[in-house]
């Protein structure tokens, strides 16, 4: 089998005009970032028939991923090939996994999007403007200081951090401003990955560019020295931190290997922050598409849930069809099977590791809308194990369960799964919030831990209980919760797999991000910036003179 870079590489790609003209996108919309890539200037606005919604989400993963984007790939060209309008939303990938363990985030086999290199490598410049915005707000927080601090603006309580897109664990606690008088004031600060700010998670809630405007402004950076809030707006650096990002809220659009279009825009990771693609990325999708499929990050208990919960009241739309990702490696692997081992046949493992599947399908059957679970085959995979997952899926679990072979075989390999979904999205179904924004904070906590994780109750650390203090005395309540979580195990260990019973949330922090409109909560050991392997994808990275890359995955 080739590589996913080789494929990706000898793909005769259409021109993305080409590509455009196909879903109706005029050539006034287009922005060309060279032959194959675009952005479009589209307004949300204009009215039209929308498409069906499809969100696909998987259970709890291994390191590697269980298939979400190669999924959402195969059952986009799957569609396309059954002569449907189909339009697919991504994330665009973090240089973060890219460079570390996880790969990129372009789908595998022939089920990717191309150019795959330019995707996970800086592609239209997205996360870069990101990152100078973000950046550039923290420079003019601290020149305010520098420059006499009119707003009173405690150093020891600054809030907001700077970021980068690459994984550094040094960089996690910094101190800045050494040097002397004239090269700033000292205080410890941070960074993030890019992928955790609150810009990154802004630009994909945001509406139109006035709608970016207003959140940037509502941004909280930190606390006075009598402990009042600090806002963008306070600085008065909306406007140029709006600049920044004037491309980058755009959508970007590209194909798949089988010339499907794919909006790919925003990267929030679902672990430490909302992990879903940008709202006008999905709109876009749905307004050009018959059909839209979005992928939601990690597990269901955390990408999928914030889908529901803290998107699709700003969506204006719920998914008509959400697709629950398994594969047999995770499950053996939830099932007690060591990782070495997942290429071997075992039953034992399969039949402990369902529960983990059982759970995940459960949790999102409460939002009401019809679920499929679609079984990602890999070629180790044995025929007992598959049919011994799929009779479960039928006979205990009773919802449609559908084998998909897109790595091996691309469009043609999720046909059944195309027409499973399609007759999920034609049922009539009623969509069922989890919580509601005037429930408690703890109340909206306690939901998603009793009703998604399977947990008891949540346990706050002395800091998290000052925090909500604060939040409530502020009187910012009202807001959804963004739960940061490791994205292994249904609680806050990264080691209790499987479908734990009995267990509580620990919550070490509650952060409030109200240019985003939420409050995140830290649970367990989270970071929001992670750190290297041992062996980094990046040792086997290389480029030769014609412009060959290797080990991209
Ligand atoms: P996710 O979106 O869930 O994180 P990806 O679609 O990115 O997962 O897939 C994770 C990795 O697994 C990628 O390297 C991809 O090529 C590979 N992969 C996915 N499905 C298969 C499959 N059926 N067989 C072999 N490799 C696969
Ligand atoms: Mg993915």
């Amino acid at each position: 089998m080739k590589s996913d870079v080789e494929i990706s590489q000898e793909t005769a790609m259409e021109p993305i005009t080409k590509v455009a003209k196909k879903i109706g996108i005029t050539e006034d919309q287009i922005e060309q970032y060279g032959k194959y890539k675009a952005k479009i200037n589209f307004d949300p606005t204009t009215e039209k028939a929308k498409g069906k919604l499809i969100l696909v989400t998987s259970i709890n993963p291994t390191a590697a991923g269980e298939g979400k984007t190669t999924v959402t790939i195969g059952l986009g060209d799957a569609l396309n090939e059954l002569h449907k309008k189909v339009v697919l939303a991504l994330r665009e990938p973090s240089l973060g996994p890219v460079m570390g363990m996880k790969g990129g985030a372009t789908g595998g086999g022939y089920a990717q999007v191309v150019p795959m290199d330019d995707i996970n490598l800086h592609f239209t410049g997205d996360f870069d403007a990101l990152t100078e915005a973000n950046n550039t707000l923290a420079a003019l927080i601290d020149n305010h200081i520098q420059h006499g601090n009119q707003l009173n603006i405690d150093p020891r309580q600054i809030t907001w951090k700077r970021v980068m897109d690459v994984n550094d664990r040094e960089l996690r606690q910094v101190v800045v401003g050494l040097g002397g008088r004239t090269s700033g004031v000292p205080r410890q600060d941070g960074f993030d990955i890019t992928v955790a700010s609150e810009l990154m998670a802004i630009l994909c809630l945001a509406t139109s560019l006035t709608d970016l405007k207003k959140r940037i402004s509502k941004m909280l950076i930190g606390y006075t020295y009598d402990r009042q809030p600090v806002t963008v707006a306070d600085l008065h650096v909306q406007g140029a931190l709006t600049l920044l990002l004037k491309d980058a809220i755009k959508p970007n659009l590209v194909q798949t290997i089988e010339h499907t279009p794919a909006f790919i825009h925003g990267g929030p990771f679902a672990n430490i922050a909302h992990g879903c693609n940008s709202i006008l990325a999905t709109q876009a999708a749905l307004h050009f598409g018959d059909y839209a499929i979005t992928e939601a990050g990690f597990g269901s208990d955390l990408g999928a849930e914030k889908f529901m919960d803290i998107v699709t009241p700003r969506l204006q739309q719920s998914p008509d069809c959400v697709v629950v990702v398994a594969t047999v490696r995770a499950l053996k692997l939830n099932g007690g099977a060591d990782k070495k081992t997942l290429n071997e046949e075992n039953l034992d493992a399969l039949k402990k590791g369902v529960v983990n599947l059982k759970r995940h399908v459960e949790g999102m059957q409460q939002y009401g809308k019809p679920v499929v679970v679609a079984i990602n085959k890999f070629a180790t995979d044995t025929d007992d194990e598959l049919t011994y997952l799929q009779n479960y899926v039928t006979n205990e679990l009773q919802v449609t369960g559908t084998i998909i072979n897109s790595w091996a075989e691309g469009g043609k390999g999720a046909i059944n799964l195309a027409k499973d979904v399609m007759d999920a999205c034609a049922q009539p179904a009623k969509f069922h919030e989890l919580y509601a924004d005037d429930d408690s904070i703890e109340d909206k906590m306690e939901k998603i831990v009793t009703r998604i994780y399977g947990g008891n109750g949540i346990e706050f650390s002395s800091k998290a209980k000052n925090a909500l203090k604060r939040i409530k005395k502020l009187g910012y309540d009202q807001m959804p919760v963004c739960m940061a979580k490791t994205q292994y195990s249904f609680t806050d260990d990264a080691k209790q797999l499987g479908a734990p019973e009995n267990f509580k949330i620990h919550v070490s922090d509650l952060q409030l991000k109200l240019g985003a409109g939420f409050i995140v909560a830290l649970t367990g050991k989270i970071l929001t910036m992670p750190g290297l392997p041992t062996h980094p994808a990046a040792l086997d990275m290389d480029i030769d003179e014609q412009g060959r890359i290797t080990g991209l995955f």
